[in-house]
């Protein structure tokens, strides 16, 4: 395998006796999807804080881009582009102008500037609202501007912070189709998203974090094979008539199930619960369905809420 672009062993943030992050180790390969997914205050954000050289690491080893963050902060920076939750945009400027300003302060001399300025705004759909105040944009088109702006200064990697938090459905869709063409021209990409579907529609490798660790790695296809089974059948019944079905399933090899409330899950590779779903013959009381990325997740993090 290659060199990774980014490589933590052991890292470590601590907040007095508090570790946010502790001891985690990851490689991200150029020209990846690297996905940190995790319930509220599991330490994505401080990982990512520490890899865009805005926190200093509390210990373990950290390089980017074969750079230390503790003593080469400038030149990493120089490589990344940064999208960040909030838009951090200016309102009072012009779609193109809040562009020239972020290129003149990384620096990009203005003919290039001009020139990748332009080719952003086409590539994200905005070159019609070049001169238009950013005020007038829709929450759509100023994420898509956010991520226009972090492609200004050219960078190898780009860090993104929830980047479709707070979007309709139509503008999620877009932004992802956007970020899918920016991975197939060989960007790699860091993201950290609540959003499931988000994770398997981009991610080719992620991690879930929770409290501080790292408790899974892997595509998104294996992860779903190993935590959740290729299918889950979902019983919606009343607990005396649900009993017997899985006492009728305890024990299977490679059946896993769990109780929520008033839903029963069950996980499994095999065909168990396909023969169950089949006798049953009524999807409002058995209803199989694919295994998916929320299955892995909330299976590894728990269901309770964390704040
Ligand atoms: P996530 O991004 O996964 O939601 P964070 O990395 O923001 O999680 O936070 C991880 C934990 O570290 C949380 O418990 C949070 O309260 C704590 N934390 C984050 N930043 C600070 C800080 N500057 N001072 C003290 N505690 C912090």
């Amino acid at each position: 395998m290659s060199i990774p672009l980014i490589e933590a062993r052991g890292l470590v943030k601590s907040y007095g006796s508090f570790r946010a992050v502790d001891g985690i180790s990851f490689a991200v390969q150029q020209g990846e999807c690297f996905g940190f997914l995790g319930p509220n205050g599991a330490g994505k954000s401080t990982t990512i804080r520490m890899i865009c050289c805005t926190s200093p690491i509390g210990g373990g080893e950290l390089h980017v881009a074969g750079l230390d963050p503790s003593r080469q902060a400038r030149a990493i920076k120089a490589r990344l582009g940064i999208v960040p939750q909030e838009d951090s945009l200016d309102p009072d400027l012009p779609v193109r102008q809040n562009l020239e300003v972020y290129a003149r302060y990384y620096g990009v001399p203005r003919a290039l500037a001009r020139e990748r300025i332009a080719e952003s705004l086409a590539l994200f759909q905005l070159t019609e609202k070049a001169e238009s105040p950013v005020g007038d944009l829709s929450g759509g088109m100023k994420r898509r501007l956010v991520i226009a702006r972090s492609l200004v200064n050219d960078p190898e990697i780009l860090v993104l912070d929830e980047p479709t938090t707070g979007l309709d459905p139509q503008a999620r869709h877009l932004v992802w189709q956007k970020l899918r063409m920016l991975r197939a021209r060989g960007v790699t990409m860091l993201l950290t998203t609540h959003y499931m579907d988000e994770a398997s529609h981009l991610c080719d490798r992620l991690v879930i974090m929770h409290r501080g660790h790292i408790l899974a790695e892997g595509n998104p296809h294996d992860l779903i094979r190993d935590y959740a089974g290729e299918v889950v059948l979902e019983l919606r019944m009343g607990t005396g008539d649900r009993a017997p079905l899985l006492g009728e399933l305890t024990g299977i090899d490679g059946v896993a199930i769990e109780e929520v409330e008033d839903i029963v899950y069950i996980f499994e590779a095999g065909d168990a619960a396909r023969q169950l779903a089949a006798r049953i013959a009524d999807p409002a009381l058995a209803f199989l369905r694919p295994g998916n990325l929320e299955d892995v997740f909330l299976r590894l993090t728990g269901r309770g809420l964390l704040d």
